[in-house]
């Protein structure tokens, strides 16, 4: 064992899950994997780079430097920023052929001003705001159509919008999103504007095939690590199965016995009824473990469900051994694999999947397999 903790990644797993998804929305839908937040804390320099040598041609990313870091690494797919970008970051958006999502009139103006004086066309993504009410550009589709024609310098490559209850079939709201979405659209097509590519779906809805949502691009974000999104409402059947390409481990480092009454970690959350033996592992929140799993989350050690005991601290987390004689100094725990995956870690927590992924920090080393 080379490291307190760890995640084993398989890049080959995530490859297949961009085939699987492929596959689910068909040829002639473009699929942009999102790899945004160090791609769901799977590594975006190793997981961009293989999806790329994969064939995607975009990658989505939240910030400026996610997109700068990528192409530093050598990626050479389109690369999409749906964060929006600050004045300070505009040098870095031009110089690394980055593809902005542009969210307002004067954001639009903004960039064609900053196009017509770079020596190439400069593309952009625009994103409707058709319910989510965060970002997004809010003005009438006859305002947009009067900025876009005035906006000369700017190649309209996408429009796209983003739901807000993708994964609650209960409510109308996304399909009031795509029906405002598609109206847009027509406005923007009767007065000759067709940008090439449009998209609404993340995983949500990709995976429980709401077609009516994919225009001819989706953005899979947790889909593609091997997570459908839980959904509530009437949600219909699956229509994509992804498997989780990541196993989360950390190493005990220490085992000691207790005696009835003897209590664990910060508040003495825990206490012992009987003798006990509790393993300490190199994991805590700062690593990622939710502190919401104190005296209710679980790990395996050899094959054996272990509970948490006592509050999660900062850099270890302690767990109930009494019943396995395996834990040793030196053996791995397994806080995210097949059988205890973040899906169900999440719901254990009551937060949501992605939280877990994106929560493991700087200290958990990424170790790749091509398998
Ligand atoms: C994060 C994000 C996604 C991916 O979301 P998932 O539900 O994880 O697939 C898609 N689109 C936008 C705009 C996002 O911010």
């Amino acid at each position: 064992m080379l490291y307190r903790t760890w995640v084993e990644v398989s890049l080959d797993r995530i490859v297949k899950n961009l085939r699987a998804i492929q596959r689910t929305v068909g040829r002639d839908v473009v699929v942009s994997p999102v790899v945004k937040a160090n791609a769901y804390g799977h590594g975006a320099r190793m997981v961009a780079r293989c999806l790329d040598a994969a064939g995607a041609h975009w990658l989505a990313v939240s910030t400026t430097e996610e997109g700068v870091e990528l192409r530093d690494a050598g990626v050479r797919a389109d690369i999409l920023v749906m964060g929006d970008f600050l004045p300070f970051e505009e040098e870095a958006v031009v110089s690394h052929r980055l593809t902005p999502v542009i969210h307002s009139l004067a954001r639009l103006r903004d960039y064609d001003r900053l196009a017509s004086s770079s020596s190439r066309q400069l593309s952009c993504h625009l994103k409707i705001d058709t319910g989510m009410g965060r970002l997004g550009c809010r003005a009438t589709a006859a305002e947009l159509i009067d900025a876009l024609r005035q906006a000369r310098h700017v190649k309209l490559e996408g429009l796209m919008t983003h739901f807000a209850s993708a994964s609650d079939f209960g409510s109308p709201q996304t399909s009031d999103q795509i029906a405002a979405f598609g109206a847009f659209r027509a406005a923007l097509r009767s007065a000759g504007i067709t940008p090439p590519l449009t998209h609404l779906a993340s995983s949500g809805p990709i995976a429980h095939g709401l077609q009516a949502s994919w225009g001819n691009m989706v953005r899979p974000g947790l889909l593609l690590y091997g997570y459908a999104p839980p959904a509530s409402g009437n949600a219909p059947r699956l229509m994509v199965t992804t498997v989780p390409a990541l196993t989360w481990k950390a190493a005990v480092v220490e085992v000691r016995d207790l005696a009835a009454g003897d209590s664990v970690g910060y508040g003495a959350r825990w206490r012992a009824s009987r003798a006990a033996r509790i393993a300490v592992l190199a994991v805590g929140y700062a690593d990622g473990v939710p502190p919401e799993l104190a005296n209710r989350g679980k790990v395996i050690i050899g094959g054996h469900e272990l509970p948490i005991v006592g509050a999660v601290s900062m850099d270890l987390t302690c767990v109930d051994v009494t019943e396995c004689a395996c834990a040793r100094p030196g053996a791995a725990a397994t806080l995210l694999g097949p059988v205890y995956d973040a899906v169900a870690m999440a719901r254990d927590a009551g937060v949501d999947p992605r939280t877990i992924l994106c929560r493991m920090g700087r200290r958990v080393s990424r170790v790749y397999s091509a398998q």
